[in-house]
């Protein structure tokens, strides 16, 4: 077998087992097995790079960036789907049907999922393009980001048509949804309001390998082309399912329109065991030669229909609104409700969100509400039941103190939320700061817990983060539920995380909006803690992705006094406040001030090592061409347009050898 057999083995491999964990979630090998045989065919391409493959499952990980996505008109319109919501409904759609058509009419019913509708197109085989709906007549181009979806294939198997387009909707499942968002809440940042919003702007982002880290998955359940070959819908799924695509095996094709009713009341009840949100079911004619007769109307097919589910509602009483502090400082309000059973489990709290939500609803404490359940994980509140208000009840004053400080709170020019002021004082933020910084992401503290943290602050021997190094073993002791060990393990725990390296240590400062990837951004780009400490709001946003809300966010938290207290006593108990020495030593300023474009394939280097010289030599990194390019580092096969727009603006083009010496 000569090399390049051997390259096209090992990707036709880890499709396969793409295919078996993703799309049939039944993997057939260990996640470590993947990841070595991932990184052996990583090592090939970059050996060999004549042998570059645009579909190559190494390119899954993304790292292209789009600023502007392209608009691009669908080869066949994407129409939008008329509702119905009873069963009268469904039997003026029949007549409607029977009126045009000839013969036995037969359905295929599917679950109606709820995310970011998508049209995919393939050619021999390979993926060409990812669009998403726009306005039906034309979309956005978000091939880069569909490709990081691990469920989409890149490569077809079996008897696919020339060319076809296969629609489709893009979803976050439930639990990715969660896990995201508690990741959120962790960086201080707002959770995200529901699934499918953060699905559809997930495909708009900039940065694929942004978009390679959420857990999206890809449904498909409806193939347009000529020539496909097939005769009835059912069928198209069957297909598509045998060329690999990830079509849900809930489908069913069904005989007259009371079967659809039971399809429908059986997945009314059984959705909320589904991974994903679904809002309804998608009733199709089977035949596809009768949906053809059938036809569109202006906006939707006659030949579908969508049966919409009543969105799980339950009606109970509010007691009482609470507010809550979090660690940043910002109040949620929380109604506590009488409890009622709603989508199969009792609900006795719902987020309320902000003042404004309170004051657009007019809720009172006492009010009849109702309460609905969609993708959130908390319940929301959606109306207020006014025939049963109490005319005694009185209008909601949102609180204008700390309730748990009672500090005066703030409200920022543009922002929904209430904070509390009071950093150095108001306990809830105190402890929960302290809580962040040991959790497992910053700063990993072995030994010691949330609740301990409570502990140690009610106590009294800590009130901040740098308090934790000065603590002794005699003090802890003491505590309920600690033993000579535990404590000793406390404190072993805290001197470890001395070797924590900078950017999570920045990351533990629990600086709003900084989130992990920021911090590494930050660390990165600045080095030193001081140098972050003295950067103005104007040179934070120069440095890539550092939006204006981080960057006043990151001046606010140091224009503290007390922060740059907690920084200096940090270093001097050796806390990691600089990148090491080590990571220094492969890092210069060489490229200063310079921007580069890199276009093409390499030899002597992969392209992500080439990025990560041009960055860690203090070069930055641009995906088009611009008069602001310093250079063009051009590898074989660089794009004909990119390699015009160079010429046209006059910037040098150089190679990889010439870049090299640049830098050596
Ligand atoms: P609507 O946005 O309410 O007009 O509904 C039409 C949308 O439903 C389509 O654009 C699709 O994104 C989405 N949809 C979800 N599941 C299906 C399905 N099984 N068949 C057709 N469309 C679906
Ligand atoms: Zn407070």
């Amino acid at each position: 077998m000569n090399i390049e057999q051997q390259i096209n083995k090992i990707r036709e491999e880890l499709r396969q087992h793409n295919y078996n964990y993703y799309v049939l979630d039944t993997p057939i090998i260990s996640d470590y097995e993947f990841d070595m045989k991932l990184k052996e065919l990583q090592g090939l391409e970059e050996k060999y790079p004549e042998f570059y493959d645009p579909n190559s499952p190494t390119l899954r990980v993304g790292g292209e960036v789009t600023k502007n996505f392209e608009t691009v008109v669908h080869d066949y319109r994407m129409y939008s789907l008329d509702n119905s919501y009873s069963k009268e409904d469904l039997l003026d759609w029949e007549k409607r049907i029977k009126k045009l058509v000839d013969g036995e009419v037969r359905y295929t019913c599917e679950l109606k999922y709820d995310g970011a509708s998508i049209s995919l197109t393939y050619q021999k085989g390979v993926l060409l393009k990812a669009v998403t709906r726009g306005d039906g007549i034309q979309g956005d181009n978000v091939t880069t980001n569909v490709k990081t979806i691990k469920s989409v294939p890149l490569k077809l198997k079996g008897d696919f048509p020339y060319r076809f387009d296969i629609r489709g909707e893009i979803v976050l499942p439930y639990k990715g949804f969660m896990k995201m968002n508690q990741e959120r809440i962790e960086a201080g940042e707002e959770p995200y309001a529901n699934p499918r919003n953060t699905a559809s702007g997930s495909l708009k982002l900039q940065d694929s390998s942004e978009t390679a880290k959420r857990p999206l998955d890809c449904l498909l359940y409806s193939i347009v082309g000529e020539k496909t070959g097939i005769v009835t819908q059912f069928e198209n799924l069957e297909k598509a399912r045998k060329w690999g695509f990830k079509v849900p095996e809930e489908s069913k094709m069904v005989n007259s329109i009371d079967e659809v009713l039971e399809f429908v009341e059986f997945w009314d009840k059984n959705r909320h065991d589904l991974p994903y949100e679904t809002d309804g079911v998608v009733i199709k004619v089977n035949d596809l030669q009768q949906q053809d007769e059938l036809g569109f109307t202006a906006k939707a097919p006659r030949w579908a229909m969508a049966y919409k589910f009543k969105a799980e509602q339950a009606s109970t009483k509010l007691n009482e609104i609470t507010y809550q502090v979090g660690r940043t400082g910002a109040i949620t309000p929380v109604a506590n409700l009488e409890p009622v059973s709603l989508a199969g489990t009792t609900v006795k709290r719902a987020s309320l969100h902000n003042a404004d939500q309170i004051a657009k609803l007019d809720i009172r404490e006492g009010d009849t509400v109702f309460v609905e359940k969609g993708g959130e994980i908390i319940p929301k509140i959606v109306g207020v039941d006014l025939d049963k208000r109490d005319q005694s009840l009185n209008p909601t004053i949102y609180i204008d103190q700390c309730p748990e400080c009672s500090t005066s709170l703030v409200r920022k020019e543009g922002e929904a939320q209430h904070y509390c002021p009071n950093f150095e004082g108001c306990p809830p933020q105190i402890v929960g700061r302290i809580q962040h910084y040991i959790s497992r992401k910053a700063m990993d503290i072995e030994g010691l817990g949330g609740e301990t943290v409570a502990l140690l602050v009610k106590e009294k021997l800590i009130t901040n983060y740098a308090d934790l190094y000065e603590l002794k073993k005699e003090e802890v002791i003491p505590l309920e539920r600690m033993a000579e060990k535990s404590a000793e393990n406390l404190v072993l725990g805290i001197e470890k995380s001395k070797m924590i390296p900078f950017e999570r240590v920045l990351f533990a400062l629990g600086i709003r909006y900084v989130g992990e990837t920021v911090a590494k951004k930050l660390a990165k780009h600045y080095k030193f803690i001081d140098v972050i400490v003295a950067a103005t709001e104007e040179e934070l946003v120069g440095v890539d992705e550092i939006g204006i809300k981080i960057a006043q966010s990151v001046v606010d938290f140091f224009a503290i006094e007390e922060n740059k207290n907690l920084i200096n006593r940090l270093k001097s108990y050796g806390v990691q406040l600089e990148v090491s020495a080590e990571k220094l030593a492969s890092q210069t300023d060489m490229l200063k001030g310079q921007t580069f474009v890199v276009s093409g394939v390499f030899e002597k280097v992969s392209r992500n090592e080439l990025k990560k010289m041009i960055e860690d030599n203090g070069g930055k990194i641009s995906s088009s061409i611009s008069s602001k390019t310093s250079f063009v580092v051009a590898g074989a096969n660089m794009g004909p347009s990119k390699l015009q727009k160079a010429n046209t603006l006059n910037i040098p083009i150089i190679n990889e050898e010439e870049f090299l010496s640049k830098i050596s």
